[in-house]
């Protein structure tokens, strides 16, 4: 049994605000061993509960978090950025048999600690079919198009909670409680570790491929300003659909995830400093 983990670091444990997450701080560096440790204790869980190979998939920002040297041995670990699948690196190689989202969070327009969809501010909400979508409703799409089923999500409660609406089977741990955008009740790393290993122990007795489900797809994308839809147009089959809103049509959830990722590429690139 492979399992794949993609680890983002906004739903990790203690992480309450942007500097917690923004590489190069020092808030960052404090991070990094206790997002670490989240991800060694679901290794831990997994191979007890009957994992053969766990690949761990860096989903946040520029995909050097972790530190390699305090993994779980019996993990391996994809870093670095500029993947075909982004935060879902390694799902598509039919070898998968389910995957965690650790660390996730809730989805831009949402409440929730560091709620956002791929850019911080820029993007105010993401509908996927017609539903309002996190990161994680987008990638369990992914997932299922190829079979893997999600099998544990992890972050604060509001990520749990949204995450029973797109994949209600997967075990849900909340590492924290939400009390706004930047503030938490937080629960200690030797807590958080032992409730996080011992849900992935059971969640790993989920991981059973599925068949895939492959069909078309629509995303919307809204903007905080107008000239940021109109920037994502330059993109093929990218069209405005409103003030601030783009939409477009794929005939994969493969191609839909790759087309949002040169959405959101092209609209970072369309902000000034000031000004937005
Ligand atoms: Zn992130």
């Amino acid at each position: 049994m492979r399992i794949l983990i993609s680890a983002d670091m906004e739903g990790a444990t203690g992480v309450t605000c942007p500097e917690d997450v923004l590489p190069g701080g020092p808030g960052w560096e404090r991070m990094r061993p206790v997002f670490t440790g989240d991800v060694n204790a679901v290794v831990g869980g997994l191979f007890d509960g009957g994992a053969r190979s766990v690949l761990v998939n860096e989903a946040h920002w520029t995909m050097r978090n972790l530190l390699l040297e305090r993994l779980d041995e019996r993990a391996e670990m994809l870093t670095g950025r500029h993947k075909d699948l982004s935060m879902m690196e390694g799902v598509q190689h039919g070898d998968v048999d389910g995957v965690v989202f650790l660390g996730y969070h809730a989805g831009a327009g949402s409440e929730g600690v560091l709620a956002h969809t791929y850019l911080a501010n820029t993007v105010t909400g993401v509908w996927l079919d017609g539903v309002r979508a996190s990161e994680g409703r987008l990638n369990a799409a992914v997932a299922a198009e190829f079979g893997v089923p999600v099998i544990m999500v992890t972050g604060d409660d509001r990520t749990v909670e949204d995450a029973d609406g797109y994949a209600p089977e997967a075990i849900g741990v909340a590492v924290k409680d939400c009390v706004s955008r930047y503030a938490a009740v937080c629960r200690a790393p030797e807590r958080t570790a032992a409730d996080l290993s011992r849900a992935a122990s059971l969640a790993a007795l989920l991981a059973v491929r599925r068949e895939p489900v492959v069909a078309a797809h629509r995303v919307e994308v809204e903007f905080d300003a107008d000239h940021l839809a109109q920037a994502a147009t330059v993109v093929p089959g990218v069209e405005r659909c409103g003030e601030r809103r783009i939409g477009y049509d794929s005939a994969t959830m493969y191609a839909a995830i790759r087309c949002f990722k040169a959405v959101t590429t092209i609209a970072s690139q369309a902000m000034e400093e000031q000004y937005g």
